[in-house]
């Protein structure tokens, strides 16, 4: 699709190339469009707008992309073409919005599904030969955990069995599932795509035709269709993904080695560190580590929240990818109380690495038992 690399892709993807046209596809406010044309309706056959965001998302990934409303819009366009008594196999903790989905349809009787450890690459191998879809999401929340995607992704399945990625975390900058052998890849645009903490948006990305109309069709029938406004915003903010994440990632290696050999902290988790349980992993496939880390401060799980409270610099705010950096208590999130009581998540932004640090030390300095 793309002749270009990703990096270049963000840049010059989903442009007009009409002399006289802007460079920059507008926003489109529209339902509706004079007829006959094959344009009917925004909800059906989207806009310039749309189309010109699924032309730069699709390029990184090298494949059809239709865009959504939300990450969740997308995450559920995806589950929900599982016929009635499908199997599942899915992380033991995906993202909670995802979770909740796959544990109503479960309690509805509408599919089975196992948990499996993200490193267990042999149960996954398994699970590709008996389930009806595979989702994977890696690197995933919040001990930043990397599952063996290229090993996974390439293995021999039962027939029709789906392997859908979340790539969220890595981006398309820092892994290509679809190259590996999924079937579709999912995006959370509203964070390092998106990149500004300003929208919400989702994207799915495929290889298939089939596959494509199908989930085209439900995104129809859902409307989980995005707005012009939300489309325009995730293209202008996805056309500095390239540099926010150099920046964001060398930040977030930085910030990882500071704190794991800072007497204060008790355990870091980030899959740049060798330390990390995963680290071998994701070096052998991954372009970079990306820019989320977790660790844990000494003390009770009240200094972990005095912690977050107490940085000036980095945002006490929950999500992630936004430029600027930002941290929270997971435990505190309904939901994630099998989280150890102390761990703090950050979202590591592009500000100056020794501003950050200074942040940290000063907030720890105050936070200290005397
Ligand atoms: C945020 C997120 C989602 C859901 O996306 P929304 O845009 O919030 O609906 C799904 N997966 C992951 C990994 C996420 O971080």
């Amino acid at each position: 699709m793309s002749e270009w690399s990703p990096a270049t892709w963000l840049i010059t993807g989903g442009r007009n190339r009409t002399s006289g046209e802007p460079l920059n596809v507008a926003p489109v406010f529209a339902s509706n469009f004079y007829l006959p044309d094959d344009r009917l309706y925004s909800r059906s056959n989207g806009t310039a707008t749309t189309d010109a965001l699924e032309s730069l998302i699709g390029g990184l990934e090298n494949g059809r992309a239709l865009v959504f409303g939300s990450g969740m819009a997308a995450a559920a366009v995806i589950l929900h073409r599982l016929p009635v008594g499908s199997h599942l196999a899915v992380p033991e903790e995906p993202y909670h919005g995802v979770a909740g989905l796959i544990a109503e349809g479960e309690a509805q009787g509408r599919w089975t599904v196992s948990r499996l450890d993200q490193s267990d690459t042999p149960a996954w191998l398994d699970a590709c030969r008996t389930a009806d879809m595979v989702w994977l999401e890696s690197p995933e929340n919040p001990l930043i955990t990397v599952a063996d995607l290229p090993t996974i992704c390439a293995a021999p399945r039962k027939d029709g069995c789906i392997v859908a990625v979340d790539s969220t975390f890595a981006t398309p900058l820092n892994q290509q599932p679809l190259d590996y052998g999924a079937d579709v890849v999912m995006h959370s645009a509203t964070k390092f795509i998106g990149g500004h903490s300003d929208l919400l948006a989702g994207a799915v990305i495929t290889r298939s035709d089939e596959l494509y109309d199908e989930l085209h069709q439900r995104r129809l029938l859902n409307g989980a269709s995005i707005g012009a406004m939300e489309a325009f915003l995730t293209i202008r903010g996805a056309r500095t993904l390239g540099l926010r994440m150099e920046r964001a990632q060398h930040n977030a290696m930085e910030l990882a080695q500071r704190l794991e050999a800072h007497g204060e902290i008790d355990r870091v988790l980030y899959p740049g560190l060798p330390s990390h349980p995963d680290h071998d992993v994701a070096a052998r496939f991954m372009a970079g580590f990306g820019a989320m880390l977790s660790f844990e401060p000494t003390g009770p799980g009240q200094r972990a929240t005095a912690l977050c409270e107490r940085m000036e610099l980095v945002h006490h705010a929950t999500s992630l990818g936004g430029i600027e950096s930002t941290m929270e208590r997971r435990a505190t999130i309904v939901g994630q109380e099998r989280i150890p009581p102390s761990l703090i998540r950050m979202s590591v932004g592009c500000e100056d690495i020794d501003d950050l640090w200074s942040d940290f030390t000063r907030a720890l300095e105050a936070t200290r038992r005397p």
